[in-house]
């Protein structure tokens, strides 16, 4: 009585592959479904000019995720624009509170993945927007025709290299080892065209007056610190997952703080699951975030049909 806070039966906390492949599992399994979608952090997806390891799909990541929220809402999932800022559970519900309203769930999917990882050297902070960057599709038009460099050796840095190599920049990588760690196709890909590596050097410090001007570099074998003239630096050095929201709940994370899930996708708090990046799993990618999204969902019906049938029926 009262109370007119807009009642889910799930809520699904992410628009990303995860999320939004969870929202399609969970409407055609009948429940009723929101799911949030926050600027920051963006889906990584998003961010992904060509995606070549989706069975079935060819395009870019904007694409393919816009396809899967569209199925989502299609078949009645409810998607929200909206930042997601605290989460609580009170007796067997669950109170989800976000900058514009709050909302009454059964049951939550936390599907937040996660956001850059920062170097931070001196530099980094101060000229983001004004040459440093973390994201290349986002920023890399701002530099055609001139000298950058993508810092990082996994499948983000060498795809971003070669985002910018295809749109006219004149890009290097910068890299800590000796070998990339990146997919032996991007390797393939990578090295096809022929972008420079700076190899076994770390950032030091990132300088300029107005904007990014150079970058200095320590060299880990000679021992010896350089610098490079650069307008621009990207840096892709990973992810840290975005999982404070979950820190009220008492969702147990690990050291790195990737929330702790079964392969039912269930986290230690009974009524909130987990899928995708932000979760602790072995292998990050669109893929298998669609799968733990499904997994996720079907566990969040057989809870949500354990817990509240007497109250259904
Ligand atoms: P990542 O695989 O964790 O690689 C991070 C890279 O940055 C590594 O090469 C690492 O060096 C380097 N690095 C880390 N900290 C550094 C520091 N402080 N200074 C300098 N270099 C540093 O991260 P990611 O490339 O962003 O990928 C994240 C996840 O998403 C991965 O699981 C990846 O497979 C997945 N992903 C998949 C696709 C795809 O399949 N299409 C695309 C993008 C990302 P070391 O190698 O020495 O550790």
């Amino acid at each position: 009585m009262g109370d007119e806070r807009e009642q889910f039966d799930l809520i699904i906390v992410g628009a990303g592959p995860a999320g939004a492949t969870a929202a399609i599992y969970g409407v055609r399994y009948g429940l009723k479904v929101a799911f949030f979608e926050t600027v920051d952090p963006v889906s990584q997806l998003t961010l992904t000019p060509v995606i070549e390891n989706f069975p079935g799909f060819g395009g870019n990541g904007f694409e393919l995720l816009q396809k899967m929220k569209e199925q989502a809402t299609k078949f009645g999932a409810i998607h929200k624009f909206e930042n997601v800022e605290k989460i609580t559970k009170n007796g067997e519900h669950f109170t989800i509170k976000t900058d514009l309203n709050t909302y009454d769930a059964k049951a939550v999917i936390i599907a937040t993945g996660g956001r850059h990882r920062e170097i931070g050297i001196p530099g980094e902070k101060e000229f983001v927007g004004k040459g440093v960057s973390y994201c290349a599709t986002c920023d890399g038009n701002f530099f055609r025709g001139k000298k950058v460099a993508v810092i990082g050796g996994g499948n983000t840095a060498v795809e971003e290299a070669i985002y910018l190599k295809e749109i006219g920049c004149d890009v290097m990588l910068i890299h800590r080892r000796d070998e990339l760690r990146a997919d032996k196709a991007y390797q393939s890909e990578f090295f096809s065209r022929k972008i420079p590596v700076i190899w076994n050097s770390v950032p030091v410090k990132i300088e300029g007056n107005e904007v990014v001007e150079r970058i200095v570099l320590y060299n880990k074998v000679e021992n010896k610190e350089f610098s490079m003239d650069v307008s621009a630096v990207f840096i892709a050095i990973g992810i840290t997952p975005a999982t404070d929201i979950v820190s009220d709940l008492g969702v147990e994370r690990d050291s790195r703080g990737y929330i702790k899930v079964n392969k039912k996708q269930e986290t230690n708090v009974p009524g909130v699951f987990a899928a995708g990046d932000c979760c602790d799993n072995p292998l990050k990618q669109a893929i298998t975030a669609c799968g733990d999204g499904a997994v996720a969902a079907n566990s969040a019906f057989e809870y949500i049909k354990m817990k509240f049938q007497k109250d259904n029926s």
